[in-house]
């Protein structure tokens, strides 16, 4: 068969609901389809789940790739896998991309092994490129560009799989926009094959249970961070109340949980949450990379450090060069009197 050249996103789904990152893929993979002049695909499987190929054409997808299977309700490693290696090998898509969630880290590695290809896991960016191989001269076009921060964050890296299909990537949740619903959009729906060994089905979930988190920083309009600046667990009493006041939820650098102030479900960044609130303010927070690329994309960001040079008024609409423990407690008051 012709590779099909397709661009095909993993749409995630649990009890017959998208996850968002699904639907910010559709609409990353819908931008470099149109850059390419190719279609894209959605992978869907689940049981019960064809109403949501609705959702994924309105958000970009021309053809959702379905696999409707009592077996597939939950999220099982070895089925989800071969229904996935199958439907890749049937029709060749030239990209795949999952969310980097703990379905898509489970999945996408074992199906790159399978397919035999690479795959660049949490990327925080997508695009096309054309990469010249310096040691073989050849020119490969329209490669996809699959960016991450590497080597702990000193640098931001490309990679590409210029010899190998499909190029794989995961992407971590919240970095991508969600993209408008278009409305009228027809897609076709690929039957994709679902038939499973008993041993690929020796795996049986009895009981499925999500410890509930303390916090839903995705879903925040305004988060209020701090980093190791504010220097203890106290401290963030008065981060708790600036956001109490502002109606917002508070957020933390990895270096602030680390340091034991606050909890792990509020930490910002490449191994927290991404971010992107109308509102976020950055209290004793230097901004390595490491944590800009969990929170760069907010709307308005005010950030106050002691250190003028702290690379987080990079990334600043606003920056106060300052003392939290000043600066913090005259915001709160200036809010109080409206
Ligand atoms: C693989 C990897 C993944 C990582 N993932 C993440 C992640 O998800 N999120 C994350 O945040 N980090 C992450 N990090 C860590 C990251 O590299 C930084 O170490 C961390 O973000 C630093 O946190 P911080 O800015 O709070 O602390 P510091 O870098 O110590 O900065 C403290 C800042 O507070 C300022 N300050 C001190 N006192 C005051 C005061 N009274 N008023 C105002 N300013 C004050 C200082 O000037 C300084 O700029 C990761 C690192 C690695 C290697």
């Amino acid at each position: 068969m012709t590779p099909s050249q397709e661009i095909w996103v993993f749409a995630e789904q649990e009890n017959g609901e998208l996850k968002s990152v699904a639907l910010e893929l559709l609409g990353r993979a819908r931008e470099l389809a149109d850059e390419l002049g190719v279609e894209v695909g959605a992978l869907l499987l689940g049981s019960d789940v064809l109403d949501l190929s609705r959702t994924l054409t309105n958000y970009g997808a021309d053809k959702v790739y379905l696999a409707d299977h009592p077996e597939l309700k939950q999220y099982r490693t070895l089925p989800y896998a071969k229904v996935i290696d199958r439907t890749v090998q049937a029709h060749h898509p030239q990209i795949v991309l999952f969310g980097a969630t703990m379905i898509g880290r489970d999945l996408a590695p074992r199906i790159a092994s399978q397919l035999v290809t690479g795959l660049t896991a949490d990327c925080t960016d997508l695009q096309i490129g054309n990469y010249l191989d310096p040691f073989t001269g050849v020119d490969h076009q329209n490669l996809l560009y699959q960016i991450r921060p590497a080597f702990g964050g000193n640098v931001i890296a490309t990679i590409v799989a210029p010899n190998h299909r499909p190029q794989m990537a995961t992407v971590r949740e919240g970095v991508m926009k969600t993209p408008e619903t278009t409305t009228g959009r027809v897609a076709k729906i690929v039957k994709a094959p679902a038939e499973f060994t008993d041993a690929e089905l020796a795996v049986e979930i009895i009981e499925h249970y999500r410890k509930p988190k303390s916090v839903d920083l995705r879903a925040a309009r305004i988060i209020v961070s701090g980093g190791a600046g504010v220097g203890g667990k106290e401290g963030f009493d008065l981060i708790r109340e600036l956001a109490h006041v502002i109606g917002g939820e508070v957020g933390a650098s990895r270096a602030a949980v680390d340091a034991g102030y606050i909890g792990k479900d509020h930490q910002v960044g490449q191994t927290g949450t991404t971010v992107r609130p109308v509102l976020y303010i950055a209290c004793g927070i230097s901004g390595a990379v490491q944590h800009r690329v969990g929170m760069q994309e907010s709307a308005k960001i005010i950030a106050i450090n002691l250190d003028s040079d702290a690379p987080i008024f990079s990334v600043a609409h606003y920056s106060i060069v300052g003392d939290l423990y000043k600066v913090v407690p005259l915001m709160i008051q200036a809010y109080k009197n409206k």
